[in-house]
């Protein structure tokens, strides 16, 4: 029996509380709009943003001379070629403005001679990434905006609200239909203007950096909205993950800003530096970028050459306590109580799924190409083309959060208020609403590691079309073990329930991620082809995807031609 959904009105519906949704959220209310800001997880502490280690990039021009169009330049060359150039161009020119107003709202950038300090970070041709000692970057940020919009009475917020798909009627999108994680109950919001700030998709690996609420719920909303994604195959994999020995309570990518400050030694299983073997001409400092280090931390291991864990060594032994205590304070203690002391040995790190480039295509106001909705964040695809520069993440996830959120508001402006049908709505409700009867007797959780498995082994960095076509078919036999008909029951933090939602999402998405890299017979950036080893000027195209009745469309578009980074 379908029971009547609780039923929401706003103007602008945020969807993700993130840095982008945050940014969104309060930059649309002061342009006039009402505003309901919901997320599965608790607000602002369910994604990436409150997870970020250290670096924001922007060309402040305080620590060293600088201007958005050098950010721009490092951005475009990082990019080999795939970049959004509009994007990029809102991503290096309004950073400033956002950082700083960041910085008015008490974030705590570090500070040295009075002056907002910079460091250097791989790719960027000099010190332009801010942050917030000791390794704190992320939690103040998210701080930061959460006390912002927590001042703000035209901002409502809804945690536990996890969004099963978007709701369109006349092909606009006027809302969403939720699940409320703690009832089970269905929710239809009815919005002037929907922002998706849902983050990235690297829950989708087996060794990933996110939270479990990065399983890429946005694109696959996005798509069966009617929008369009590009560049799925150009998955960010961060090279020194920590791999071991075991770290509890610490993020696995804390090791990056380790080396900014202190100039880590990478080195292979014979204590030998190896960077130099993949074209690096660094001496004795890492200052590689990911993807190439990506590639040599691999190859080392596939040529017997790895640690023991299966990854490289990253050494800071010559540095002295003094030096690690002045860098990293306290943060020396909680390595000391997981047994590391960095002076004694080194640790062991290896490459894991971080971020993701691609995402659904917006234009220079965040506008998707369904009206009423519009992007921001992570789960925006083009900024950084095929190589994201470290750093431009939470730039991005700010400035185009605080974009979304003023055309959002414009939006509102213009159209009167939607009075969703409920035919619109239908498909997402008797999902929501579904006994459980029909659903696969599977375990559901079991499925998602098997997903995470696959794509870690045939659509990890390094890909054949061996690997992409196994990865397919066995992709196939997961969705169709998963069926249509919704494991679990409707209650309480049903997680068989919310497991079968999450898997509908992941297996879209792992879906269009493979059969773009299938696609692509070339290595650029982030996609390297071992069957493919070359860039090739013939794939200077984006791949677009689209959904219709069901079925993923992969069609090409050129990109304009740009400074690519040697
Ligand atoms: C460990 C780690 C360290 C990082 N360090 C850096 C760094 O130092 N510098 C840098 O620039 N970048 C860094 N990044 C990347 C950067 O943090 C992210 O790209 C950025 O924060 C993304 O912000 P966002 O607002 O787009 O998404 P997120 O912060 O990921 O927020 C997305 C939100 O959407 C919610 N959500 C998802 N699906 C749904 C749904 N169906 N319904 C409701 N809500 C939903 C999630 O719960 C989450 O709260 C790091 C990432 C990680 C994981």
């Amino acid at each position: 029996m379908i029971t009547d959904p609780i039923q929401i009105a706003t103007d602008v519906l945020v969807i993700g509380s993130g840095a982008a949704g945050m940014y969104a959220a309060i930059e649309a209310s002061r342009n006039g709009a009402q505003v309901l800001l919901a997320d599965r997880s608790l607000i602002g502490r369910g994604g990436a943003t409150v997870m970020a280690q250290m670096t924001v990039a922007v060309a402040l021009g305080e620590e060293a001379p600088d201007d958005p169009q050098f950010h721009y330049a490092n951005t475009i060359a990082a990019g080999r070629g795939l970049c959004d150039e509009k994007l990029a161009h809102l991503l290096c020119n309004d950073g400033p403005e956002c950082i700083r107003e960041m910085d008015h709202w008490g974030v705590g950038w570090a500070r040295k001679d009075g002056h907002i300090t910079a460091t250097t970070a791989p790719g960027h041709d000099r010190p332009r990434c801010v942050y917030v000692d000791f390794l704190n970057t992320g939690p103040a940020v998210s701080k930061t905006l959460r006390m912002a919009s927590a001042r703000n009475p035209n901002i409502r917020k809804a945690g536990d609200l996890c969004i099963v798909d978007l709701v369109v009627s006349d092909g606009e999108c006027i809302g969403a239909v939720a699940y409320h994680l703690g009832t089970g109950a269905p929710v239809l919001i009815a919005a002037k203007a929907t922002v998706l700030a849902t983050g990235g998709l690297t829950r989708l690996y087996a060794r990933n950096s996110a939270s479990t609420n990065m399983g890429g719920d946005g694109y696959a909303l996005a798509l069966r909205a009617g929008a369009a994604l590009i560049d799925m195959e150009f998955v960010q994999f961060f090279p020194i993950g920590h791999l071991a020995p075991r770290l509890v309570g610490m993020d696995p990518i804390m090791w990056d800003p380790f080396r900014y400050k202190l100039g880590g030694q990478l080195l292979n299983g014979r204590m030998e530096e190896f960077t130099a073997r993949y074209g690096s001409d660094e001496d004795g400092k890492y200052v590689l970028t990911r993807d190439l280090a990506t590639y040599a931390i691999t190859q080392e291991v596939e040529a017997g050459r790895g640690s023991p864990h299966g990854g490289a060594y990253l050494s800071f032994q010559h540095c002295t306590e003094a030096q690690l205590r002045d860098a990293f304070g306290p943060v020396i203690d909680r390595l000391a109580a997981n047994g590391i002391d960095l002076t004694k040995m080194p640790v062991e790190v290896a490459p894991i799924a971080h971020y993701h480039m691609g995402g659904v295509k917006a234009d220079a106001t965040m506008a998707t190409g369904v009206p009423g909705l519009y992007a921001a964040g992570e789960v925006v695809g083009g900024a950084n083309g095929a190589n994201r520069l470290s750093g431009n993440a939470v730039t991005e996830a700010l400035v185009f959060g605080r974009r979304a959120g003023r055309s959002a508001a414009e939006r509102c402006r213009r159209v009167a208020a939607p009075v969703p049908r409920m035919q619109d709505a239908k498909t997402a409700l008797d999902l929501i609403e579904d006994d459980g009867a029909r659903g696969s007797a599977g375990n559901t959780a079991a499925a998602i590691a098997d997903l995470q498995t696959v794509m870690t082994k045939e659509v990890g960095p390094f890909r054949t079309a061996a690997t992409l076509n196994r990865a397919l078919s066995r992709l196939a036999a997961i969705t169709t073990e998963h069926g249509s008909n919704p494991a679990g029951e409707r209650g309480s933090f049903d997680m068989r329930r919310l497991d079968w939602f999450d898997l509908r999402n992941m297996l879209t998405v792992a879906h269009t991620v493979t059969q773009c890299a299938l696609n692509r017979t070339e290595s650029r950036g982030a996609h390297q082809r071992e069957d493919f080893p070359q860039m090739s000027p013939q794939w200077q195209l984006r791949q677009r995807v689209t959904m219709h009745y069901g079925k993923l469309a992969i069609s090409t578009e050129p990109a304009a031609a740009q400074a690519i980074a040697s």
